[in-house]
C-alpha cells in the first residue's frame, strides 16, 4: 500500500460532490503568466506521441523534465518529458477546439489522471494530490482544501485508480535509478551547484529511464 499524504484531514465535506469534467480545455492550455505548465510524458508515452504526430503531420514537440546527473558515467538519465505548449494557440498539439483530446486511447498516465496529480516530495518522493489549475478544482476549491483520502478516492473515483498507476509507475522509475545507484552503476550526487547542473545538461548523453 503506498504512503499518501497524511495532509489530506478530515472535513465536513458534502459526501455528495463528485468530480465533473467541465471540459474547458484549461489543462490542455498554457496557463497565462509566468507559470509554465507541465503536462509530464514518460519515454514509452513520449515515443508514442511522437509516432501519432508524424501519422498525423503535427509538430510535436517535448522538452526533458524530470531528470537526474549521473556523475559516474556522465550521462542524463531522463524519467520523463513535458509537452511544449509555445504554439500558436498556447496549447497541446492533440488538443481540438471542437473534440478536445483527440489521442484518448494513448493519453499519457498524467492526463489520465488529471486533475489529480503527483507532487514531488523530496529528490526521490513523491505522492499524489489536487491540481488547483482545474477549474472543476478552482470551484469547489474550499471544499477540497481539506478532505481526507477516502473523500478523495470517493470524489474523483475514476480518476484516483488511474493516478494509482501513475504513482507505481513513477515510483518503479525511481526503484530502478535506487537500485542502479546500490549496485554501483551510477552515481547521482545528492548535492550539485545549478552552475554544474547546467554544465552537465549541456555537454553529457542523454539516457531515457524506462520499466514495463
Ligand atoms: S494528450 Fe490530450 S489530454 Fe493530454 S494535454 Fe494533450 S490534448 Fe490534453
Ligand atoms: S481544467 Fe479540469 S474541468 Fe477543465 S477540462 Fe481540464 S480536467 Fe476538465
Amino acid at each position: 500500500m503506498t504512503s499518501y499524504s497524511p495532509y489530506y484531514k478530515i472535513s465536513n465535506l458534502r459526501m455528495s460532490l463528485k468530480y465533473k469534467c467541465r471540459m474547458c480545455g484549461t489543462c490542455c492550455h498554457e496557463v497565462p503568466g509566468d507559470y509554465v505548465k507541465r503536462i509530464p510524458l514518460y519515454p514509452d508515452e513520449a515515443n508514442t506521441l511522437i509516432e501519432i504526430a508524424k501519422e498525423r503531420d503535427i509538430e510535436f514537440k517535448i522538452i526533458e523534465d524530470l531528470v537526474f546527473p549521473d556523475i559516474q558515467n556522465e550521462n542524463i538519465l531522463i524519467i520523463t518529458y513535458r509537452i511544449r505548449l509555445d504554439n500558436e494557440n498556447q496549447s497541446c498539439p492533440f488538443y481540438d477546439d471542437c473534440y478536445g483530446c483527440t489521442v484518448h486511447d494513448n493519453k499519457p498516465l498524467a492526463c489520465q489522471a488529471y486533475p489529480l496529480a503527483l507532487k514531488r516530495v523530496d529528490a526521490f518522493n513523491f505522492e499524489i494530490t489536487i491540481d488547483p489549475l482545474c477549474n472543476f478544482v478552482t470551484e469547489y476549491y474550499n471544499e477540497l482544501e481539506s478532505i481526507d483520502l477516502e473523500q478523495l478516492k470517493e470524489i474523483f473515483k475514476e480518476e484516483y485508480p488511474k493516478a494509482e498507476n501513475f504513482y507505481r509507475k513513477n515510483k518503479k522509475l525511481i526503484f530502478k535509478i535506487r537500485k542502479l545507484e546500490a549496485l554501483k552503476k551510477i552515481i547521482i550526487p545528492r548535492q550539485i551547484s545549478l552552475e554544474e547542473f547546467n554544465k552537465y545538461l549541456q555537454n553529457w548523453n542523454r539516457e531515457n529511464i524506462s520499466v514495463k
